[in-house]
């Protein structure tokens, strides 16, 4: 036995390895084409250039905020990515939230979309890898293991 197989990693590191244990092939998480329906308040659209359509709704994108913060929140109540936090019990006062929508998108470099959303949320960094993992179609969900 020698000690060859051992590495330092930093924490974001292994982090980041863990999440990607498989890695997608690059037609696989890159867009031809991606709809933000931001004016009719739907969701995003992405074409991948593998021939694969993707589809989320804001409400969806939002709980699935995959910032750190949002991920422990999810960790420490089991729900998963996309998921709808159960709202807390108010009583006989019902609060309307409005509806998940982003006021501003942005692209981060080529590999990911920013959303700032109506809540003033705007730390979850969405890469196509992400994204891609998410797939919300069918065929996805059915195959998915996460
Ligand atoms: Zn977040
Ligand atoms: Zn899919």
């Amino acid at each position: 036995m020698s000690h060859e197989g051992i590495r330092i990693v930093s924490e974001e590191t292994a982090r980041r390895e863990s999440a990607a244990e498989q890695r997608l092939p690059a037609e696989v998480v890159t867009p031809l084409k991606v709809r933000v329906m931001k004016s009719e308040g739907t969701g995003v659209a992405i074409e991948w250039k593998d021939g694969h359509h993707s589809a989320w709704n804001f409400a969806w994108l939002r709980a699935g905020c995959p910032c750190a913060t949002c991920n422990e929140e999810r960790n420490a109540s089991g729900r998963k990515p996309g998921e709808v936090k159960p709202s807390a019990p108010t009583g006989p006062l019902v609060l309307y939230q409005a509806p998940p929508r982003p006021v501003d998108v942005t692209p981060v470099g080529k590999y990911a979309i920013r959303f700032k959303w109506n809540d003033g949320h705007e730390s979850g960094i969405y890469s196509w890898d992400y994204l891609r993992r998410v797939c919300q179609c069918d065929d996805c969900r059915n195959s998915s293991s996460i």
